[in-house]
């Protein structure tokens, strides 16, 4: 397959990363890529989806990364997982001589191991630079699920379902194959229920997901909701003001710089220096500008607030802010021409996953979610137009108008950034708007 083909497939059957900004995956293939890394990390505490998909679908998964590797012409092809995922490790031996370069990369529990800019360092050792994308190293990264739909795609079969994992306060944990569009409510019923009185819900993981609501609909970058106690230190966290936040660093920030110390990306050279940021912001300082400007470096995976800083403060959520409100005003990352190198004693300073979960209080959500390809029949589905990073998709029904699932619904604009829409069920549509696609069973 040339790299055009491959392109049109991906953007044709609606492929983004499943996970994350979502990313559309055909806008990844570049030429010049001599690495291809499948990431199966899964890094955020309780989210087990990833490792579960590569047990159950290990051949369909590493076809579609052979093939991507052999489009793209890349040398080597990098799966990079916990060496505590022994079931996924184990299918993935067993296929793997099926496929000529195939290699594992066997990861510590640490977090952020799934953080690209980390993993390719583990992979490969080279260092992304600041602000710059993989492909500037040779590398492109790709997700377990983003795989296994590309294989999908092969057997002509468009993007309709997302693995959910529903955890945390319910009766019965499980992954679904989840009908995109259904309500996140109605899944939490399908595992028994809520199992606490004043729920909270949890879109994504603990440390980069954020706080929903049970009429939240699956999206193609829906990994998981994971139920808590609204009083649970994760959401009171997520919870806080941001005029607090600043006025808490003002009186308390004490500039041990542990913020700073256990960062990942500092840790690869990245200037980002969440202390720093917490100085000249609580101070109002404008005559220092790199603090401010560096936040473009920042990956956002919040250990230095959920993890390093022992007085609660939020440095993350500051950066940001800064990092929105310079973008917002049409400011750029700043270029970065000293090239990045590890810090010395880095291998020290990373964060164990059981001391995370621990210190988040999640050890006894830490349960197995089983995954299950039961059919999912939803009377209804809400169809998101705009779903990943990008330009939103045009609809391309009207009222009334009968679809079958896996038909397209919305088409992503020419020349424009983004991916097709498909319908999950056959039914009729009955709302359109320029948000969302309603259609009925
Ligand atoms: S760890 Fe907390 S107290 Fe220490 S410098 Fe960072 S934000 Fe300030
Ligand atoms: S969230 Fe904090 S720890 Fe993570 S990259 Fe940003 S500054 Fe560093």
């Amino acid at each position: 397959m040339k790299i055009d083909e491959l392109s049109m497939l991906l953007r044709n059957a609606g492929i983004v990363g499943c996970g994350g900004a979502g990313f559309p995956s055909y806008a990844k293939l570049k030429d010049g890529i001599d690495t291809v890394i499948l990431n199966c990390a899964e890094c955020e505490p309780l989210l087990r989806l990833h490792r579960q998909l590569m047990e159950k679908r290990a051949y369909e998964i590493l076809s579609a990364l052979d093939l991507t590797a052999k489009t793209l012409g890349a040398k080597n092809v990098v799966i990079g997982l916990k060496s505590a995922y022994k079931n996924a490790i184990a299918a993935i031996e067993k296929n793997i001589a099926s496929f000529n370069n195939i290699n594992i990369c066997k990861l510590r529990e640490v977090y952020p191991a799934g953080d690209e800019v980390v993993l390719i360092y583990e992979a490969t050792g080279r260092i992304v630079p600041p602000g710059s994308l993989p492909a500037s190293v040779g590398v492109v990264v790709f997700n377990v699920e983003t795989m296994y739909n590309l294989y999908r795609a092969t057997q002509g079969k468009n993007v309709t379902h997302k693995y959910v994992t529903v955890a945390g306060e319910v009766k019965s944990p499980r992954t679904y194959l989840a009908p995109i569009g259904m309500t996140l409510g109605e899944l939490i019923d399908m595992s028994g229920g809520e199992t606490t009185e004043n729920p909270a819900y949890l879109l994504g993981g603990p440390m980069m997901g954020s706080l929903g609501s049970r009429e939240d609909v699956v999206t193609k970058t829906t990994n998981a909701v994971i139920v808590l106690p609204d009083d649970h230190y994760v959401v009171m966290r997520k919870n806080t003001k941001i005029s607090i936040d600043l006025k808490r660093a003002m009186a308390a920030c004490c500039q041990c710089r542990y913020c700073t110390d256990m960062c990942p990306r500092n840790l690869l050279g990245h200037p980002i220096e969440p202390h720093m940021l917490m100085r000249v912001a609580s101070n109002r300082d404008t005559h220092n500008t790199e603090p401010y400007l560096n936040t473009f470096f920042c990956s956002g995976c919040g250990v230095c607030e959920m993890y390093a800083c022992f007085q609660g403060l939020s440095p993350r959520t500051l950066i940001g802010a800064v990092k929105g409100g310079l973008r917002a005003s049409g400011v750029k990352a700043p270029k970065i021409e000293k090239e990045p190198s590890p810090v010395h004693n880095r291998e020290l300073r990373r964060v164990p996953l059981s001391r995370l979960r621990a210190r988040l209080d999640l050890e006894k959500y830490n349960r197995s979610a089983p995954m299950t390809d039961e059919a999912i029949e939803p009377s209804e589905v809400k169809i998101l137009l705009s779903q990943h990073i990008g330009t939103p998709s045009v609809a391309c029904v009207k009222c009334g108008d009968m679809v079958t699932a896996g038909d397209v619904v919305a088409k992503a604009e020419d020349g424009k950034l983004g991916v097709d829409i498909h319908s999950s069920i056959s039914g009729k549509v009955t709302d359109v708007t320029d948000k969302f696609i309603i259609v009925r069973r």
